[in-house]
């Protein structure tokens, strides 16, 4: 069932809690790909009922990020949602998720602000706001459908660290479960964004994980030292890739590392055809 406002999601969800129904939420911002499928698939696994989000989100945008040109598919999502058996794909508008004709600023609107440490690195350092706007969507979607539980990608690691951390910080009662990466056979991390690739773009992308499957090798091979791990990446860049950082840090509290440990994650964000990709690797596990 696609429904656009708020409203109409309570009144649904209400009828279900009177009925002792348990509830999972799949925060996505459409153009889903098996990526978002296998969140869909564990929620269905999980809970009675499943809610998908699908909404892209203006305020975790930064102005020159590419908000206006994000693939929009709603009618293929609704397929895809119908086929696994997703109860409600919930498409607001703008509008309707902050008030009609609303500036989207923090002078006018309650943001919710992780802390600086957490945002201050990796993906935070270049996409100002945008983990604000990342919380402030995912409390505002919690508070709606008031899931049991709610599921996010390790795809966007720093993202779901940032989420439990504002969860047990502001005692929001929902459980988070985080699932695994989707990739392409070739090793590509799925990603809505990669529709802006060209074929050869994807092949160039695929620098991204060979230099994390490298750095978890040559760990796995003894080398803890971080710098000497990072430093490995420099063998596979071309003027194809324009880096913007490789780091291994803590899994948990992103707290950087001078050793690499079995809870380190690596993680990357590099262009390529001028396309932000990022992608990240559990230095410990066998997968
Ligand atoms: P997005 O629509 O990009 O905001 O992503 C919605 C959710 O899907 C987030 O929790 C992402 O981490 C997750 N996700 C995106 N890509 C993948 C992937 N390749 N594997 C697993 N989860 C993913």
């Amino acid at each position: 069932m696609l429904l656009h406002n708020i409203e109409d999601v309570r009144k649904e969800i209400t009828e279900w809690r009177k009925s002792g129904l348990t509830v999972g939420l799949v925060p996505t911002m459409g153009a889903l790909h098996n990526g978002h499928l296998s969140l869909i698939k564990k929620a269905k696994e999980t809970c009675d009922k499943v809610v998908v989000s699908d909404f892209v989100n203006p305020i975790q945008f930064g102005p020159s990020e590419d908000f206006d040109k994000y693939p929009r598919t709603l009618e293929a999502d609704m397929d895809l949602c119908n086929k696994e058996g997703v109860d409600i794909v919930f498409a607001p508008s703008a509008d309707e998720m902050y008030g009609e004709g609303q500036r989207l600023s923090n002078d006018t609107l309650t943001y919710v602000c992780p802390p600086f440490f957490y945002v201050n690195t990796l993906c935070g350092k270049s996409r100002t706001g945008h983990f604000d706007g990342v919380c402030t969507v995912v409390l505002k979607l919690f508070n709606i459908v008031q899931p049991d539980y709610a599921f996010f990608g390790q795809k966007d690691a720093q993202q779901v660290i940032i989420i439990k951390k504002m969860v047990n910080d502001l005692n929001v009662p929902i459980k988070i479960i985080q699932c695994p990466i989707v990739r392409e056979e070739s090793g590509l991390a799925l990603s809505s964004r990669n529709k802006y690739l060209t074929e050869q773009g994807k092949k160039d992308a695929l620098v991204l994980s060979k230099i994390l499957n490298n750095i978890k090798s040559c760990y796995k091979k003894g080398i803890t030292d971080v710098s000497a791990l990072k430093e490995t990446a420099y063998n596979f860049l071309t003027e194809k890739h324009d880096l913007e950082y490789i780091e291994i840090v803590d899994k948990y509290t992103l707290e950087d590392k001078i050793k690499a440990d079995d809870n380190s994650i690596a993680l990357i964000a590099c262009r390529v055809e001028n396309v932000r990709l990022i992608d990240n690797i559990y230095l410990g596990e066998n997968s």
